[in-house]
């Protein structure tokens, strides 16, 4: 199979060829600018390339639900010329393939229990901490959209004791995005998070919030695996921290091995580490290329 793939964010666009082994054959990169510029790319790379579906995983939020006059597009979001765009309608115009259409997030998520973290498993959870915060779920082997999608990155948290940052979400100012996102980081110590040394008390503040989060997760959904990635991750200090909040604050009430003994392979880093996103999107492109 030849499959490709694009995973669109707000900051930057990656556009690959993959096969059904999730392996990625080639790629580009391009920073994300208006829809026009950015599109042109994106058709200009796929041209001639003799795909036979094509998955995408976009920044959002997006329509999903194809009774609704807002599928395929990027709906409400802030970034200038894409909120209302019809990126699946702009692609299908330009390849008469089958796709795959989902958020970033619930891309990476499905990627991850096919090939990477959680494969095997039918459920898992996927956080991106990065300039946002987003979560893509799967569980009973399929992507939640519900009525929209999950945007697990806005939930409200309790305040650290310690935190007197007001947040800096948009919309809500001290949800989780607000208060733990890379922005939030930088602007409470005045330093950029990866400038941050790994013993600064940024991390066991991050790690509160972030555990809590995941607390969450585990008592609303109850994930097989957590799976948690995005540029803040790189902070490997914050794995250890995030486990024992989160075992903390859930103090035994759920009974599981992984949320005891095991928790160092229940919350883990992405397995297909910064390619999570592509090949989530290389995934979905072969689950749209088989549906046919
Ligand atoms: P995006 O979310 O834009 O797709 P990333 O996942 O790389 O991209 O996240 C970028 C955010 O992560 C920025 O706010 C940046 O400051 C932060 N970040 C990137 N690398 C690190 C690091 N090593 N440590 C802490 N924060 C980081
Ligand atoms: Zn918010």
């Amino acid at each position: 199979m030849r499959i490709g793939a694009i995973e669109a964010g707000g900051t930057k666009f990656v556009c690959g060829i993959g096969d059904e082994t999730g392996a990625i054959i080639e790629r580009v990169s391009f920073p994300t600018e208006l829809p026009e510029q950015t599109m042109s790319r994106v058709l200009a790379f796929f041209e001639g390339k003799g795909v036979e579906a094509i998955g995408i995983g976009t920044f959002g939020p997006i329509g999903l639900d194809q009774s609704r006059a807002d599928y395929g597009q990027v709906t409400t979001t802030p970034k200038p010329g894409w909120s209302g765009f019809d990126f699946l309608g702009t692609m299908k115009q330009a390849f008469n393939v089958p796709f795959g259409w989902d958020t970033d997030v619930n891309a990476a998520a499905y990627g991850e229990a096919i090939w990477g973290a959680a494969r095997g498993l039918d459920s898992c959870v996927y956080y991106t901490i990065g300039t946002g915060i987003g979560v893509g779920v799967y569980t009973e082997g399929r992507l939640v959209h519900g009525l929209v999608h999950p945007e697990g990155g806005h939930v409200l948290t309790r305040r650290h004791p310690e935190d007197h940052f007001a947040g800096c979400c948009p919309y809500h100012g001290d949800c989780l995005e607000g208060m733990a996102a890379g922005p939030a980081i930088e602007q409470r110590w005045q330093t950029k998070g990866s400038e941050l040394g790994a013993d600064h008390p940024a991390w066991p503040m991050e790690a509160f919030y972030i555990g809590q989060a995941v607390t969450s997760a585990v008592l609303l959904l109850s994930p097989q695996k957590v799976i948690l990635g995005g540029g803040v991750m790189h902070q490997e200090q914050l794995f250890p921290m995030i486990r024992q909040e989160v075992k903390k604050q859930l103090n035994g009430y759920v009974s599981a091995v992984q949320l005891a003994d095991d928790i160092e392979s229940y919350i883990v880093p992405p397995g297909l580490g910064d390619n999570a996103g592509l090949c989530g999107a290389l995934a979905l492109g072969v689950a749209a290329a088989r549906r046919v």
